[in-house]
Formats: structure tokens, sequence, C-alpha cells
């Protein structure tokens, strides 16, 4: 029997594996800090194979013998009239999870109360005797209930209600005690319900505590049937007091700073004080010099063990620190995780790979947005829920239409007012660009994660919220009944996990600094584990983009969207001239306008990627998306018409503008079929394409342009726009013929490049083996991959999603979760694609790229990479390190 006690706390405690079952949760907990050598209490555990069988009588030499040592270590003594050791009892089940709270002040009879009174006072004692009464009625309780003894249960009760009322929890922690007489009298009214001696002998108290905790766990097993079950330890250990004359103390500090992941305790000391309850405390590292560095020591031990930041809970008795508890943390930072992580591998106690898995890819967000200080909100008007477009968090001046947020802007940049602005606007249009640009962060209501309005915020880095059931009337909004009107302020918190909230007003927002946030050092960690089997690249159409992707581990841009280059405001005007050209004549004038700005923005990139390569997208534009749409940008588009010598009349305008409507823009006239009714549109940037590499080449940057055509339906398609066609009178001039002529003029060798094709469309999959023989590489444009693929509209799918998803037909948004379906016709490409030619590459390039289950699948079909916007490509990257390592 006497094997079966453990005595813990003198940092050599021994116990055999085998017997560690028999200790409990806590058991092993308090073992495992004593390994540590941590200054933690003392202690004995009395196992689960003695606790279920336990005999007071037969134990009691033991018993006894432990608690001696306990006194020789405290120096106090069980039942002592001037310096009493007071015991708990902690119940220690296998599981984390216990149903039994401590029992705390054991001991506390009649003579040693005298004792105890003398070191913390008599208000403070009387309160402690009512917090022993508390717990062991609670026992008491359970165990009249069980045993269905009513008139016990009944009494039990009404002393535990006066005794609730009078202890000072939580809940109650400005609460002040009664008066002694009142004290008194509540504690001699519960002590009736106890043997005599319970009051008056220590050690009796402590057996009789231990024989009851003993019949309530063999009750509650009897009636689950278990008998003979008990997994459960019992742990006694010593009271220690923060009130205990001068030199003692109570605090709880986190081992570093949760936000920041400095290296500094954060937390409180109360001098003179048993705990937190109704004190103020102050700063925990202005403790003596001698405990600050036994707390440290304690920090760095623990952190060591651990390996995250800890809550650490100790008490200073009469000047001997004793670690009371540890604890893992909720609420701190992604920053402070990555911060530990770092420095524990600068020390060698964690390698790279425990760092790497250590972090869910999708908590980088929180380093990559601002996010809402949450204390800061409170007690502000909030709607929760909607669809996350673009996580982060922003504040702002609400504004309803494009030309709204820009007077905003421009006035604010005149007056230097603030230039915190969010678009609300049913749906976003390619005329919206520059507004979302300029905002914070949009919210929206039509759509959802790959609308237009979440495409061009995840680009921008802005926020993006999609309210379904959000309505606008003019220059209000209305949310259930909440109503947000023109010129107010409100904070998007867009969480990666989580509902996301609008708040009406301002929040604190805790701003992102990837160096400072320690991103950037793990982006450089993760890279060591990515390989060129399977990278990043990134969705980025400017050179800003593409230098921030490159800091975040991007290897190349895997698909620039050569129409968004047109979103700026003196763009868009050029371009719907374009596309409303009368005849070709008129086309090919504003072409090459639009061929200077072209060139010039091919060239910063190329400049910026050097030695990487550069997939550029031929036009994809959805004319419908360029078109004016309200009368502001109709105005200003006809005064650009005139500043050009073009004078239309409205009636005029409005017929070409007819001209080009459709029924089903999204499945009309767009991608490479554009190219085949207009070949002057990719010759133009074709021949900018390679004008702008033959520059940068000249001037010693290394320039690696891919091609690429979107949209293709047939293999007759792309060898029609890479090779040309003569047929019947009719001359199409094909990509290779634009860069040789282009080549030719520059007097150079020629570029390095590739052609090849996103595949959208169900037809290409499957006739990707036609395809790739004209294609050297494939891209999945996975947006519209999914969209023709389920017949379901990228837009419009959101307003009926959650009927589908109430009735389990999906899993998961198909627009962020790639569909099996999806996934298939992508195999299917893949191995048609290759048959053809082997050294065929492929990516993925749609909005899924950054989502670690689709760049999972896309790794096991053999891809070679997923292209995804800037602020995803850290995660991307974190998803592939550690997928790589788990191999
Ligand atoms: C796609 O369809 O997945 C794609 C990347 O192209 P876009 O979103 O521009 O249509
Ligand atoms: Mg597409």
């Amino acid at each position: 029997m006497k094997s079966s006690i453990h005595f813990f706390g003198e940092g050599k405690t021994k116990i055999q594996d085998n017997c560690l079952e028999n200790i409990g949760y806590r058991g092993r907990q308090a073992v495992a800090l004593d390994k540590m050598k941590l200054p933690i209490l003392p202690g004995f555990i009395i196992d689960s194979e003695v606790s279920s069988t336990f005999d007071s009588k037969k134990l009691e030499p033991v018993l006894k013998s432990n608690l001696g040592k306990l006194e020789k270590k405290l120096n106090k003594e069980l039942g002592s009239k001037e310096n009493p050791l007071l015991l708990k009892v902690v119940v220690s089940p296998n599981l984390q999870f216990s149903n039994y709270p401590p029992i705390h002040n054991i001991g506390l009879v009649e003579p040693s109360l005298e004792g105890f009174i003398k070191h913390v006072g008599d208000n403070f004692a009387l309160h402690e005797v009512h917090f022993l009464l508390r717990g062991v009625l609670d026992i008491e309780a359970k165990i009249a209930e069980l045993e269905s003894n009513e008139d016990r249960l009944k009494s039990i009760s009404d002393v535990l209600k006066i005794i609730e009322k009078q202890i000072i929890t939580e809940e109650n922690s400005d609460g002040k005690m009664p008066p002694a007489a009142t004290q008194k009298k509540t504690i001699s009214n519960a002590l009736e319900l106890f043997p005599d001696e319970f009051s008056k002998d220590a050690f009796f108290q402590l057996n009789y505590i231990l024989e009851r905790i003993k019949c309530l766990i063999q009750l509650e097993e009897k009636a689950e049937g278990a008998i003979g079950d008990s997994e459960t330890a019992l742990l006694i250990q010593p009271m220690v007091y923060g009130n205990y004359g001068k030199n003692s103390g109570s605090g709880l500090f986190f081992t570093r700073n949760i936000v920041t992941g400095e290296k500094v305790l954060q937390g409180t000391f109360f001098k003179e004080t048993f705990n937190e309850l109704g004190s103020e405390g102050m700063d925990v590292n202005k403790v003596s010099k001698k405990h600050i560095q036994t707390l440290k020591e304690i920090r760095d031990k623990i952190e060591k063990e651990f390996k995250e930041i800890r809550s650490i809970r100790f008490t200073i008795e009469d000047d001997n620190l004793w670690l009371i508890d540890q604890r893992p943390v909720h609420g701190k930072s992604t920053r402070a995780d990555i911060r530990v992580l770092l420095d524990l591998l600068a020390d060698k106690v964690i390698d790279d790979k425990y760092a790497i898995n250590s972090i869910k890819p999708s908590q980088l967000n929180e380093l990559l947005h601002p996010m809402v200080d949450t204390t800061s909100v409170k007690g502000f008007k909030s709607i929760t829920g909607g669809i996350s477009g673009a996580p982060g968090s922003a504040i702002g001046k609400v504004y309803f239409t494009t030309e709204g947020i820009t007077e905003a802007y421009k006035e604010a940049v005149k007056t230097g007012g603030d230039k915190n602005l969010i678009l609300c606007m049913a749906a976003t249009y390619a005329d919206d660009v520059k507004a979302v640009e300029m905002s914070n962060g949009v919210l929206s209501c039509e759509g959802g994660y790959s609308a237009h309005a979440s495409v061009v915020a995840r680009q921008y880095g802005k926020v993006s919220l999609v309210k379904p059931d959000m309505k606008i009337t003019g220059k209000k909004a209305t949310i259930g009944n909440v109503t947000i009107k023109e010129g107010d302020y409100i904070t998007l918190d867009v969480p990666y996990y989580g509902d996301p909230t609008v708040y009406l007003g301002t929040a604190d927002l805790i701003e992102p600094d990837p160096k400072e946030s320690g991103l950037l050092d793990l982006v450089a960690l993760v890279k060591k584990y990515v390989t060129d089997d399977f990278f990043v690249r990134v969705n980025a159409d400017n050179a800003k983009s593409a230098d921030l992707a490159l800091k975040f581990g991007a290897e190349g841009i895997g698909l620039c969207r050569t129409e968004h280059m047109f979103f700026q405001e003196e763009r868009i005007n050029l371009f719907r001239h374009m596309i409303l050209a009368e005849d070709k004549k008129e086309r090919v004038k504003v072409l090459n306008k639009l061929k200077t700005i072209q060139k010039k923005d091919f060239y910063e990139i190329f400049k910026v990627m050097s030695g990487k390569e550069v997939t550029i997208r031929l036009l994809d534009a959805p004319l419908h998306e360029f078109m004016p749409h309200t009368k502001e940008q109709l105005d200003s588009f006809k005064e650009y018409l005139t500043s050009a010598g073009i004078n239309l009349t409205k009636s005029q305008l409005d017929e070409r503008t007819q001209r080009l409507e459709e029924v089903n823009p999204m499945l009309g006239h767009r991608g490479s079929r554009i190219a085949v009714s207009y070949p002057e549109i990719y010759e133009m940037q074709i021949s900018a394409i390679f004008e702008a590499a033959h520059k940068a080449k000249k001037e010693g940057v290394e320039v690696l342009p891919e091609i690429m055509v979107p949209l293709i339906m047939n293999s007759n398609e792309i060898k029609l726009l890479v090779f040309g066609k003569k047929i019947e009178g009719l001359t199409y001039k094909g990509l290779l013929e634009v860069s040789d002529e282009v080549q030719t003029k520059a007097g150079d060798d020629p570029i390095p490049f590739k052609v090849g094709t996103m595949i959208e469309l169900p037809a290409a999959a499957v006739g990707a083996g036609e395809i790739s023989k004209y294609a050297q590489f494939f891209s999945f444009g996975t947006n519209d991959l999914t969209q023709t693929t389920l017949g379901l509209s990228r837009d419009d799918f959101n307003a009926f999603m959650p009927d589908y998803t109430q009735f389990d037909l999906i899993e998961g948004n198909p627009f962020q979760k790639l569909d099996s379906n999806v996934k298939e016709l992508i195999k299917i490409a893949v191995r048609r694609g290759s048959l053809t030619r082997p050294d065929l590459k492929t990516g993925l390039c749609g909005e899924h790229g950054a989502n670690p289950d689709n760049i999972k699948f896309c790794m096991d079909a053999g891809l070679n990479y997923v292209s995804c916007s800037v602020y995803s490509v850290p995660i991307a990257n974190l998803a592939i390190a550690q997928m790589n390592l788990s191999e």
C-alpha cells in the first residue's frame, strides 16, 4: 500500500510509467512540474487503487508520515495554535475535466483557527472557513441526493445558500464579508451537519473529507453501474496565503506579452493579498529582485517544456515563493505564438518541423490584416453574420457610390481630413475598383467569396463582407433593424474564424507589420520546406503587389489579369472607348494609347520579378463589368469622348452600348472569344509584352514571360491564337508572328517564353489532350471551372447557398473548397495533357488556391503550383511546408 502513495515536491519524484495511469490528470501534472524542478508546493497523491478502497484506519500511518514531511517542508503543523498547516484535496480523475472542485483550507478547526487568525486576521480567517464548508457541503449535498435523503439535502442546501452569499467570488468580488458575529453564526449552523470532531481535530477532518469523497465516488459509480472502475486519485497539498504577513503576496502573469510576444512577464502582483479579487495590484515585474529572478526561471522552464506562452499563478508566503498552477492561454495572438516559436528555435529547444507545424495556415490572416481590439468595442451596437469576402478589420465613414467615396477621399486629401472610408454597394464593377482601392473595406450584399467585390478586395488587401440580408436604398443601408447612413462610421470585423460583425462606431485596430510581427522570419523558415516540385505564385497585376508577394515567398506571378490594369480612373475611359469603338480603325487608335500604358506596367513587373516566371493572361473582360453604370460614369465617359474629338449624341452612345449588351455575359463574348472577333486587341497586348520584355532584358533583367489565353473551349481556338491562320482571303496574325516582329524590331535575341492556356471550361478539361499540343502550360481557372461545371453562377450562388447547406446538399462552398467533380476534371486534364506533352506545366489560379485542403489536392494531382492573391501567399506556403514535412 505504501508504494501507492506518492510524495512529490523535492524535484525527484519517481513514479513508474505503469503507475502514471493511477494518479489522474492533476497528479501527472504535479509530477511533471516537479520533474522540471519548479518551486511547486509539495504534496502527495493517493493513487486510484488506494483511494477506491480507502480505509482510513489502515492508511493512518502512511498519511501521517507524508503529512509529517509536509509539516517539515512548510515549517507548519497540522492543527497548530501558532502556525497551522492547512491543506487542499484535489480529486484527480484520468480525464482533464473533473466534476469535483478542490476542497480548500482543510485543517481549520477550533485551535488552528486561532493560529490562522494571528497571521491573516479575523475576517479573512472566517471567510476561509466558509470556503472549506462550501467545498465539503457540496460533496455532502451530492451524497444526500444520491442517497435520496431529502431532509438532509434540504438542510445542506439552506446553509449552502447563505454561505454562497457571504463568500467573495469572481462574481461577487466587491462583496464585503458580513460582521464576524454573523459569519460565526453561519459557521456554527453549518457545523451542526458534521460530527463534533470535525471542528476540533484537524486529522479527523482530513480523514472525514477523504472518506466522504470516496463515498461520493462510489455512489456515483453505482448510479452509473460502473462499480470498481474508479480511476480517480486524490492529491493532497498544503495551502499557502499571499496575505501571510509582510513578505507575502500573490500574483498571476503570462510568460510573455500575449499580443506582441515580447519576452517580458505580463501580469500583476498583489502585495500582502490573498488573490486578485477586488484588488488593484502592481506590475509583476516590480516584485523584489530575488523573486523576479525566480519567476523568470519559472518562465523559461515552462516555455521550454510547453513550447508556448502559459499563464502562471504564484504565491509568496513569508518570503517563500510557490508556483500554484500553470495553464494554457486563450486569446493570445498569432504574432506572440510565432515569436515564442522562433525564440525556442533559436535556442534549439524545438526544430523547424515543430515550429512550422505549430501555426495553422489560416492563423496568419491575423498578421496580414488589421484586427479589431475587442476591448474597444464593448457597448457598440453590432450586427453579426454574413459571408467573409476578404478577412481583416476596417473602419471608416460609409459611402454608397464610387463617386461619393471619390469626393470624400479627394476632400480628405485636400483638407487633411479622415481618409478612412468604407464602400457600401450592392455589388461592384470595373468602375468601382478605384473606390475599393480608396476604401479600407467593402460592405456589399450580392454574390459571395468569388464576387467581384471580394476578389478585388482581396487583391488590394482590403476587407470585404457580403451581407445578403442588407437592403440599400439611396444613401441608406438597412440590416435587420439597424440603419447605416452616408457618413456614419462603422467597423467591419471579418475574422478568419467565427462570424463577421459590423460595429456601429470606430473600434481600435491593431495594425499589421510583417517584419515586426515575425511573419517574414516565419516565411523564410517555411520556404526551406517548399521545393521546386510544388510552390506558390501570386495573382498580381502591378509591380507593388508583385514586390510584396516576393517578400511573402512567391515564386513568380501565376496570374496577371491584364484587364485589371485598366481599372484606374484615367485608363477606364480609354478602355471603354476601345470596346465601344465604331470600327477597327478607331479601335486600333485607342489600342495604341493603351499599349503605351500596358508596356510600362509589364516592364515594371518584369523588373520586380527578374529571374521568375510572369504569367500574363491576355484580356478576359466580361464586357458588362466595364460599361458605365451610373449617370456620373456616363458623364465622365462622354467628357472623355469629347476631349478625344468624338462627339456622340446620347442615343448614338446608347446604340453602341446596346450592341455589346448580352443576355448572359459570363458565358458570352469574353476571354479569347473577344480576340477571335477583334484580333487587334491581343496583338496589341502581345506586342506590349514583348516590347517591355526586350526593354527590360537589355537592362540586364532576366525576363521569363508566360503568355496565357483565357477561356479556351477547344484546340482550334488556341491554335488560331498562337499560330495564326489564312483562310479564304482572311488572315489571322498569331502570337508567334507578333513576337517575331517585335524581336526583329528590337534587334535582340529571342525572349525565352512559353504559351499556355487557362482551363476554365469542362470542354477544355476533357479536350486537354488536343489543347496541350498548342499549350506549354495549363492554369486551372477554378472560379470559372466551378461555375461552368456545376452550372452555378459565381456571382449569384450565395443568394441560395443557405438553402443548399440547410439540406446538406453540398459540402461547403464550392467557390472556396474544390468540388469533387471539378477535381475530377482537373485530374483528367492533367492526365490527358501530360500524355500529349510530358513536360506540361500545370497550376491553379482560381480563388481556391490558398485553401490547404485544395492545396493538398493539387499536390496529389501532380500540379506544379498554386497561384493566389498576395495576402494569401504566406498562408499557402505554410500549408505546403506542413504537407511536405508530414511526408
Ligand atoms: C478563374 O476563373 O478561376 C480565374 C482565375 O479567372 P477570373 O477569376 O479572372 O475569371
Ligand atoms: Mg476565369
